[in-house]
């Protein structure tokens, strides 16, 4: 059986710097990412160390997602409410006093019935999901008039990752935005939502920058995910923070063979040994959503062993006869050898592989 081994130590620790970086005398303000499983890690798993350092708001994909961990958090958004088709889970999702809905369209936005508490989502220059800030009234007029319960505002700034001014120009496209609403809330007689844009890294550069917008204008959230989880992907200008990856992918030994010089290994023989060696085979493989070691990939184990191409779909061969091998304690060496992201990576490990929490 192959599992995912989470170090809760790790995350304290990144917990710690995200905290001491970004909002050391707020920690209300630290909202933990928790969609698509918690980046493959275990939704609830994560879900309960984040309770254990008091964490309150949490965004999740989908209605399954928000219900399943309704009692860690008192705010749970939906970033993507309408991904499930099932209506038991909307209707108990709408009806929890602590879940909220993402309204990334007006015509979203015209769908929720009465009550429903929704995050308006504002296009502030990434062009991907959200209303234009020109039918931020209209948006306004809807909330009022169908009577929903508007409960933030906000926008995803998509330079994070970049050393460059687009970064400051969307925030202070979102500035202009939050000013805007403000007004609107005080027209239509509405509380003060939340505001939140920044994700990991833009919430590491952003710091200084935002501590000198007026008080009211400044973010009531920020929301982590990938730092939680131990990476961060950004330009290699800016000063790396020392955060610990969390997880460790093992596999267990299926068989062994002592195979002459010269012997070819799995599908194709893709794989040859130049000298007598022993090769197993390990329970892990493409369908457990570990990406498929082919032809000209050379990575290595966490010890250091040779993972032979090519991966089969459900074990992978590897020259070593232990009875355990960590597949990958840091997911950048799968995600280098495969030109992506480590969210890629872990995101895409199997719901159903255990999770073992030390
Ligand atoms: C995924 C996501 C985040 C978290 O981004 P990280 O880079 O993992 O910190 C924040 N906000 C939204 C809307 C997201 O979809």
């Amino acid at each position: 059986m192959p599992y995912l081994q989470i170090d809760s130590q790790k995350f304290l620790h990144n917990y710690q710097i995200i905290l001491n970086t970004i909002a050391p005398k707020n920690h209300e303000k630290i909202a933990i990412v928790l969609k698509d499983n918690a980046y493959g890690h275990g939704l609830k798993q994560i879900a309960e160390l984040a309770k254990r350092v008091k964490i309150q708001s949490t965004f999740v994909k989908n209605t399954y997602e928000a219900l399943e961990i309704i009692n860690f958090f008192h705010h749970i958004t939906i970033l993507y409410p309408d991904s499930l088709p099932c209506d038991s889970y909307l209707k108990a999702a709408l009806k929890a006093p602590n879940i909220y809905f993402c309204a990334p369209s007006l015509e979203t936005l015209q769908s929720y019935p009465q009550g429903t508490k929704v995050e308006l989502k504002v296009d502030s220059g990434m062009h991907r999901n959200g209303i234009a800030k020109e039918d931020l009234n209209k948006a306004f007029s809807i909330i009022a008039k169908n009577n929903l319960n508007l409960k933030g505002i906000f926008t995803h700034i998509g330079f994070g990752d970049d050393f460059g001014s687009e970064f400051y120009t969307q925030n202070m496209e979102f500035s202009n935005i939050k000013q805007e609403s403000l007004q609107l809330c005080t027209h239509y007689k509405l509380p003060k939502p939340r505001f939140h844009s920044l994700s990991s890294s833009g919430a590491f550069h952003a710091k200084d920058f935002h501590h000198r917008l007026p008080q009211d204008l400044q973010d009531d959230l920020f929301r982590i995910g990938i730092a939680f989880y131990g990476y961060l992907c950004q330009d290699s200008a800016f000063a790396m923070p020392n955060l610990q990856p969390i997880a460790a992918l093992f596999a267990k030994r299926i068989s062994t063979l002592n195979l002459k010089s010269g012997a070819r290994i799995g599908y194709s023989g893709a794989s040859a040994l130049n000298q007598e060696s022993a090769v197993s085979t390990y329970d892990i493989g493409y369908g457990d959503g570990l990406f498929r070691l082919h032809e000209g990939m050379e990575i290595l184990s966490a010890e250091g062993f040779k993972i032979l191409p090519r991966a089969s779909m459900d074990c992978i061969s590897i020259e070593s006869t232990q009875e355990e091998i960590c597949i990958f304690n840091d997911a950048r060496i799968f995600a280098r050898a495969f030109n992506t992201i480590p969210y890629e990576i872990l995101s895409h490990l199997h719901a159903y592989i255990p999770k073992i929490i030390i």
